[in-house]
């Protein structure tokens, strides 16, 4: 995207698109489960952590979704919106998008090479020197760096964009760790025997001290080492990034988005000859009703009116507002995108160029910036390669 639109922006310029990888693009080939979830029907800075709601607002606004409909448009590319307010390629296949996007790069003249994998960038003169692992050397009078974050890295964004980065004078935000990552949950629990579960649930973060810091809701998934699907993806940033001050910060599942553990207390006591495991069932799965009732240790068969004062508030707390033992993520491999980076306030917010090194921009999500599940991380990948790309020969301002 900012290769592409540097070209455009400046025909008579000759821009080369270096990657180190073999398979160009090969984080768009994965993503959306293959069919890249090219952008959200609305994208504003609340989807989004990092950097500043401001700075990351101002690079947004820039290249709304509006724009990127367009732009596939143009590429041939035509998106559809599905319920979930997600755009896919209405071919379903992510290979339609990195086809349209490296054709319409070549058509601009950008030069693709690739594997060239950067392992030194430095400033020679007023450009740059650029120099590959394989020995070839590449002078410039001006670089983007694209180069990702770390999620994935077999897809080629393995973090050493980040080295590069320094060494032309940026920093990095103290931490750099996995966002959209599934969460491992304590041996033994009940929810890594229901693998392939997955209810509308709400999470909730709370503090040592049991205070509540932020909630979400949305599709959980139980699975073999723990929980997964987009509610859990979408916490996992925060809960790893509370836990770095607060050790002890944990989550809270509602398995029962309606309930708290008051009213459903209340609903309990209403069910008369009713069963506590017939209440749930109708409201949840099967499995998940009576792993529920295991836990709380009451017989899914005991009559509502049957139920003790102890039990009926020990199944409450285990259905509307029970701690799940998170135990750690499953690291980078696993991780959809990347939290931290180089901070937005080093960068020039009309042009994304460096306030550290003349002539270098930076874009994407080797920033500190990164968004919800749901086509987000695309979205600012799109609207900041196009403010790079566009911005790239513009003097510094
Ligand atoms: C499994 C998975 C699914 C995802 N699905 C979605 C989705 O459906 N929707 C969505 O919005 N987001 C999704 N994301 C997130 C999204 O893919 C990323 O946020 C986005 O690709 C970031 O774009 P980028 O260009 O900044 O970095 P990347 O796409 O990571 O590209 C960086 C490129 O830089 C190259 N590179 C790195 N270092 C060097 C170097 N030293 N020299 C040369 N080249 C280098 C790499 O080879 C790579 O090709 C998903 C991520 C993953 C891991």
């Amino acid at each position: 995207m900012a290769a592409l639109w540097a070209a455009r922006t400046n025909p008579s310029r000759r821009v080369a698109l270096l990657d180190g990888a073999r398979l160009l693009g090969a984080k768009i080939l994965v993503s959306g489960g293959g069919r890249c979830n090219v952008t959200h029907h609305h994208v504003d800075e609340t989807a989004f952590a990092g950097s500043t709601p401001a700075a990351i607002r101002k690079v947004l606004r820039r290249f709304d979704v509006a724009q990127t409909v367009a732009f596939f448009r143009e590429l041939g590319v035509e998106l559809k919106r599905e319920d979930t307010g997600k755009l896919f390629p209405i071919t379903d296949r992510a290979r339609t998008v990195l086809d349209a996007l490296v054709g319409a790069a070549r058509a601009a003249g950008v030069q693709l090479r690739h594997p060239w994998r950067v392992t030194t960038a430095e400033r020679e003169g007023d450009g740059f020197r650029l120099v590959s692992r394989a020995g070839e050397t590449l002078r410039a009078p001006r670089v983007l760096l694209a180069s990702g974050g770390m999620s994935l890295p077999k897809t080629g964004s393995d973090g050493g964009g980040y080295a590069l980065a320094r060494a032309l004078g940026h920093s990095l935000t103290p931490r750099i760790f996995p966002g959209l990552v599934p969460l491992r949950v304590a041996d033994g629990h009940f929810v890594r025997a229901l693998s392939g579960v997955a209810v509308p649930a709400v999470l909730e973060l709370r503090s040592a001290r049991g205070r509540k810091r932020m909630a979400m809701t949305g599709s959980l998934l139980c699975t073999h080492f723990g929980v997964s699907g987009p509610v859990a993806l979408d916490m996992s940033r925060y809960l790893l990034d509370a836990r770095h001050d607060d050790p002890q910060a944990q989550l809270v599942v509602r398995w029962l988005p309606a309930h708290t553990s008051e009213t459903l207390e209340g609903a309990l006591r209403a069910l008369g000859a009713a069963t506590v495991g017939g209440y749930l069932q109708e409201r949840m799965p099967e499995r998940l009703a009576r792993a529920l009732c295991a836990h709380a240790g009451v017989d899914p068969a005991t009559p509502g009116h049957r139920l003790t004062r102890d039990a009926r508030r020990a199944l409450a707390l285990a259905v509307a507002e029970m701690p799940l033992p998170v135990t750690g993520d499953r690291g980078f491999g696993f991780a959809e995108v990347t939290a931290g980076g180089v901070p937005l306030r080093e960068l020039h917010l009309d042009t994304l160029r460096s306030r550290a090194c003349p002539g270098l921009s930076l874009c994407g999500e080797i920033c500190d910036v990164d968004g919800r599940i749901g086509g987000f991380n695309f979205q600012w990948a799109w609207a900041s390669g196009y403010v790079a790309g566009t911005g790239a020969w513009r003097d510094a301002s």
